[in-house]
């Protein structure tokens, strides 16, 4: 494999970082050469002092003299601002970006770098959500491959290898459940952002940590799935498997299922995604059959958790409402990070929202930005109430 040039947007998440993990490992294969941050400016110079990227870019315009002048003596070009976002997805010192930008605010990056024909590893699922159709019909167009580093997409991905036009019936999305699986509304009325930030499996970002545990990140991810796999909202399940090992399974039109399994660790669909087609060794931990261990599967409990309800119905409305359902859910949890609003206040704003933003069947790229800022905006309105 020659190396690969990777451009990873988010890299000082809790998905780039891994990725970092995964190149520092790999050196041969694979180089970084952009990374960007909104805030954290400095790691990013401890990653840019590391990695010796082409470019880096902080979000945050304050913070660009202080990176600046840190990396002042190399020749890391240093950018800043939302625009400069946009600019460095469009350049071509990279052949993957890496899309780990949390929420909305990766979906522009991801559009440009797939419209400049660089291949994607998209761990940012909230691009398909807002605009799924647009982004894979562009991603078409312009022959560019869309990796899934979600490790459910990634699971379905690699069933799916060696398949050729083999038709799939449907797909079995795991949930680990979260932090609350098995509680109930008056126990998930008193939650605290700290308690709902610890997941039993998994160690992520704090958004799709909330996520994990309102459920409203399965039904992202049913979402993600339609759109990544070309499938009916009928063809896509979703089963509690609170152990994590079972990262999904596709059922084809014989019956026949397959599962891709191993201990939760978001390197190795992280790893997977980057060295595609290929499989490239590593020394992480490996699931063992022999421990006692044993492997469970439920349904998810859609009357407490209704934001998984909720997620289904924007599936199967289409349209804007995946794109309205996500910016009133990025207020929610966002207010509720911040102690605004209760646990279960979330899924009221989003409900609300979906009900009052102006629905759109068929909306133009410019339509899903603007149901976005209009469903942020009134469920803004919710909150300050
Ligand atoms: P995180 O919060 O840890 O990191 C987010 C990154 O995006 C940071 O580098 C941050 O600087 C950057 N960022 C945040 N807001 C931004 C903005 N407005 N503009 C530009 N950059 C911004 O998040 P994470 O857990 O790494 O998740 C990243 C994405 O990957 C999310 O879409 C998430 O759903 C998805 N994902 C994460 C995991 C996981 O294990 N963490 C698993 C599957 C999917
Ligand atoms: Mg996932």
């Amino acid at each position: 494999m020659n190396q690969k040039r990777i451009a990873i947007f988010g890299s000082t998440g809790s998905i780039g970082t891994q990725a970092l993990d995964v190149i520092a490992a790999n050196p041969d294969l694979f180089s970084a050469e952009i990374l960007t941050a909104q805030t954290n400016d400095e790691l990013l110079i401890k990653q840019a002092l590391t990695f010796n990227p082409n470019v880096v870019v902080i979000g945050d315009e304050r913070k660009y003299n202080t990176v600046k002048e840190a990396l002042a003596h190399t020749d890391v070009k240093v950018f800043a601002g939302e625009k400069a976002l946009i600019e460095a997805a469009a350049m071509d010192c990279y052949d993957m970006m890496l899309a780990a930008i949390v929420g909305y605010a990766g979906l522009k990056p991801t559009l440009m770098a797939i419209s400049n024909g660089k291949a994607i590893g998209l761990a940012n699922k909230e691009t398909l959500v807002v605009a799924g159709d647009i982004v894979v019909n562009m991603a078409m167009e312009k022959k560019v491959p869309i990796i899934p580093v979600d490790s459910e997409h990634s699971a379905i991905f690699q069933c799916l290898v060696g398949e050729g036009r083999n038709k799939i019936e449907k797909i079995i999305l795991t949930a680990s459940g979260g932090p609350f699986l098995g509680k109930k509304p008056n126990f998930l009325v008193n939650v605290k952002r700290d308690h709902a930030l610890q997941h039993p499996n998994w160690s992520m970002g704090a958004k799709i940590s909330i996520d994990s545990a309102t459920l409203m990140n399965k039904g992202l991810e049913m979402i993600e799935a339609k759109w990544l796999f070309n499938l009916r909202p009928e063809q896509i399940e979703v089963l509690v498997h609170a152990q994590s090992i079972i990262h999904s399974m596709v059922q084809f039109e014989d019956g026949s299922l397959k599962a891709q399994m191993g201990l939760p660790d978001m390197k190795l669909p992280i790893q997977y995604a980057m060295a595609f087609p290929e499989r490239i060794p590593n020394n992480f931990p490996r699931y063992d059959f022999r421990k006692p261990n044993t492997l469970t599967f439920e349904e998810p409990d859609t009357k407490t958790f209704r934001n998984l309800a909720l997620a289904t119905d924007a599936l199967y409305k289409g349209g804007n409402m995946p794109c309205i359902l996500n910016a009133a859910n990025e207020i929610a949890v966002f207010a509720f990070l911040r102690n605004r609003i209760g646990f279960l206040d979330m899924t009221e704003v989003v409900e609300q929202t979906m009900q009052k933003t102006h629905f759109i069947e068929k909306p133009t790229l410019e339509e899903y930005f603007e149901s976005d800022g209009e469903a942020r905006n009134f469920a803004a309105s919710l909150i300050h109430m």
